[in-house]
């Protein structure tokens, strides 16, 4: 038998969670092993849209997001209400082409290559692929790690989880249970020939009056093809029996608007599907040595399903709670929840009254026909990209009032 990788730090999954925590460590001069159970690149069944926060998180770690791999800016959001209607809001109000587009879109074969080869480019990181590690022991101050054999693949002190929304050790060690009314599952299919793609790329979000709260997206990828999928509340998916993947083709072929834009489309890979932990409810982030990250620690936004740039955000904050614990063994590690939900607790709350609004198509209805006449109104959804205290207004009645007499 092979003798285990010893390290004083592991971080298990090698994702925008775990590779960010990474490239943070090793710019703070640590020393660490990082693994994951697949070989890159790897797909990852998701959106693939990218938010302003995960180029704002990039450039923390000091990465260009344009080396290398194919996106596509994209300047904004279009929101299709039940009733049909449109409301097309820029990511910015004052939309300048002179600037970086605020977001962009990158299939996750690339992003994620992209992010790991930054990692495994420092001298800090130690980085084994095909490392699948499904039990943990904790034993005289050290995290014991076993494949599915229950051969011993590591032996750490630390631990940094960011092995995805299956993590073994978050259901198993951190107690985290997933509970219907905070996970979602979603389905992706890539497509060529979708025909009218939104100008300067906006991401497409259709919540159709038969499947709120979830919605159907339409994204734009850099190849000229499509990211085309949907997502619904796990309790939801029960309670209305749906099989996913039955329902998006129905939606593509019965749809009166969608029929039309894939009437020449083809499906260029396999249907896939994948779970959504989300953060629309606190957890226990930290434990004996370990820290949980991304979607491990349930991190994923419940009204737009963006989780990509919160992965970032909690592993950069768990290696820089690494790194304080090993220049000082009092330091608490608990303080990495309490950083962690400093920066994401508001955002992630007012996406979860958010998601409760969407399931109301009347006031969804109402809300997009006034903001296609309104522009004060549709400078403040615009604005709400930007700054979470005009997003907090939407779920204060007083802003309805004003609106009715607007
Ligand atoms: C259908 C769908 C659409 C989505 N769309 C978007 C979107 O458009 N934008 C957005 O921001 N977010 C989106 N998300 C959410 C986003 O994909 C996740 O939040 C993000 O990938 C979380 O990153 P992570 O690093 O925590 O986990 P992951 O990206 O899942 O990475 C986990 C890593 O751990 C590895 N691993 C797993 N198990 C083990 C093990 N036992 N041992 C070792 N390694 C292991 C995996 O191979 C993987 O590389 C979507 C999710 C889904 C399901």
């Amino acid at each position: 038998m092979t003798p285990p990788f010893i390290s004083n730090i592991c971080i298990i999954g090698a994702g925008p969670g775990g590779s960010s925590a990474s490239i943070q460590l090793s710019n703070q001069g640590i020393d660490h092993l990082m693994v994951d159970k697949a070989a890159f690149p790897r797909d990852k069944i998701c959106g693939d849209a990218c938010s302003g926060k995960v180029v704002d998180a990039l450039n923390t770690l000091g990465i260009n997001h344009y080396q290398n791999i194919p996106t596509l800016d994209s300047w904004g959001v279009t929101f299709i209400a039940p009733n049909g209607n449109a409301l097309r809001v820029p990511f910015k109000p004052d939309m300048d082409k002179a600037d970086k587009a605020p977001g962009f879109i990158s299939k996750r074969i690339d992003f994620d290559n992209m992010l790991l080869q930054n990692a495994i480019a420092q001298k800090q990181c130690t980085f084994k692929e095909k490392i699948d590690l499904r039990a943990f022991e904790y034993v005289d101050g050290r995290w014991k790690c076993f494949d599915k054999n229950g051969d011993l693949l590591v032996d750490a002190q630390y631990l940094i989880i960011a092995d995805g929304a299956q993590s073994m050790f978050a259901r198993h060690i951190a107690g985290i249970k997933q509970e219907p009314k905070h996970f979602a599952a979603g389905i992706r299919a890539y497509y060529k020939n979708v025909t009218g793609l939104e100008k300067d790329n906006f991401i497409e979000l259709h919540f159709l009056k038969e499947f709120i709260p979830g919605y159907f997206w339409v994204f734009p990828l850099p190849n000229g093809q499509a990211n085309v999928g949907i997502g619904l509340r796990s309790d939801l998916v029960k309670s209305r029996k749906i099989d996913l993947k039955k329902k998006l083709f129905e939606l593509i072929d019965q749809h009166p608007v969608l029929k039309e834009r894939f009437k020449d489309a083809e499906l260029v890979d396999n249907v896939k599907g994948f779970g959504l932990p989300f953060g629309s409810k606190k957890r226990k982030l930290t434990g004996e040595n370990y820290l949980l990250v991304g979607d491990a620690g349930s991190l994923i936004d419940p009204f737009t399903g963006e989780g990509i740039g919160n992965a970032m955000i909690s592993g950069i904050e768990a290696a820089k709670a690494m790194a304080f614990k090993l220049s000082d063994a009092t330091y608490s590690l608990e303080a990495y929840e309490t950083n962690v939900y400093r920066k994401l607790w508001k955002e992630l709350q007012l996406s979860t009254k958010l998601q409760s609004l969407a399931n109301q198509k009347w006031l969804f209805n109402w809300l997009i026909n006034k903001a296609t006449t309104n522009t004060t109104l549709s400078t403040t959804i615009s604005n709400m990209f930007m700054d979470l205290d005009i997003r907090d207004q939407l779920k204060r009645p007083s802003f309805y009032f004003k609106l009715l007499f607007n």
